[in-house]
């Protein structure tokens, strides 16, 4: 026990003070970030449904909508949308007594829930796998090695002394979560313990053909042409290993655009030979943002990138940013950027 703890980074009396907190039944609100994905979301129910199972009250509220691709997952139809059911959220936040935050560190990336989350006494819970955590939370456990905050949850709860108490709903949450975070399984987080966690989920009752297929082979034919757009406009810049995809409001909207069509179009770049720096710049006019994701392979940090040059954040490998200005002006500021990578971009 004493070594996970070591090895998972949550200190001995941050799991004391967990457990005296749980020891009682409490009014339990479960946030993940802005724009959920499956790492978000699958963390949240399996958390949600394992706090129940212990006699808490525990409600996930969403800060806005998040893919249909996810919405199968089990304790979906209990999820509280901010924006859409904001006053019986407002309750729930008011009544808390715990609130934990998941798969984000920095209260800024819940979107319109930051003022009131941010102005309340009530004690944070932080468990999350990204850089740079800020300081809200009484218990943070935070990790940048890990693979997700799926695998995170499953190590809190055998923190709890719990793993009996996962049932199939919560290894099926956790699974879809660990197996999105990942790109299934490949990505460089991924260790022999996440394949571990993973093997004990399927034993628990995770089936894993079933959450492969609800999550990525349920394409709608205009998102597959979404696609064949977004690889056509792909702009490829040998020079820095670079290849960047663009998609216009327009081009959106020729392709009857919903929430969560464009995941992974990213990745494509960096399946190219040579290429280690994949960027997709998407027009999104409601908000007036092109909204940014970066991807890359090797040492070349797009934390770093994304933080210093585009208002975001993330991981080594994987991070998310967004620019106010035009789609234009986004791509010769992003141009004249690179050029200032060029050694790295080129080790
Ligand atoms: P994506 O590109 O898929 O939106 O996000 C990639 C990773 O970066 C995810 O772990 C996500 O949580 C993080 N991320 C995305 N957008 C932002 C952002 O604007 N700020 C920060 N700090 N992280 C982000
Ligand atoms: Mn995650």
């Amino acid at each position: 026990m004493l070594y996970y703890c070591i090895f998972a980074r949550m200190n001995l009396a941050d799991i004391a003070t967990v457990k005296s907190i749980l020891s009682q039944p409490q009014n339990v609100v479960i946030v993940p970030h802005k724009n959920p994905d499956g790492d978000a979301m699958g963390s949240c129910l399996g958390l949600c449904i394992f706090l129940k199972g212990k006699g808490h009250k525990a409600h996930v509220i969403a800060p806005n909508d998040y893919p249909k691709f996810l919405k199968w997952l089990p304790g979906n139809d209990e999820v509280l949308n901010f924006e859409r059911e904001n006053q019986e959220a407002k309750i729930r936040i008011d009544e808390a007594t715990v609130i934990f935050t998941l798969d984000f560190n920095d209260l800024s990336r819940c979107g319109q829930m930051e003022p009131i989350l941010s102005r309340l006494e009530t004690d944070f819970i932080m468990i999350d796998h990204h850089q740079q955590p800020c300081d809200y939370a009484r218990v943070a456990y935070s990790d940048v090695s890990m693979s997700s905050t799926c695998e995170m949850v499953y190590n809190f709860i055998e923190f709890m002394g719990e793993l009996n108490s996962i049932n199939t709903d919560i290894a099926t949450n956790l699974y879809a979560g660990i197996m999105t975070d990942t790109g299934s399984f490949k990505y460089r987080s991924t260790s022999s313990r996440t394949h571990r966690v993973v093997a004990d989920l399927m034993d628990k009752g995770a089936d894993n053909m079933e959450i492969h297929r609800q999550v990525f082979d349920t394409n709608s034919q205009s998102r597959l042409h979404l696609l064949g757009v977004a690889l056509s406009n792909m702009v490829i810049l040998n020079e820095y290993r670079t290849a960047y995809i663009t998609l216009s409001q327009a081009e959106l909207d020729e392709h009857d655009f919903k929430k969560g069509d464009t995941e992974g179009f990213v990745n494509y770049g960096l399946t190219l030979e040579g290429i280690i720096f994949a960027v997709i710049f998407i027009e999104n006019k409601e908000e007036g943002i092109i909204k940014i994701s970066f991807r890359s392979v090797g040492d070349f940090s797009v934390n770093e990138f994304a933080r210093k040059h585009f208002n975001g954040g993330g991981h080594d490998n994987a991070a998310g940013g967004r620019s106010e200005d035009s789609m234009k002006e986004t791509l010769n500021k992003f141009s004249a950027i690179l050029e200032t990578y060029k050694d790295k971009l080129n080790p």
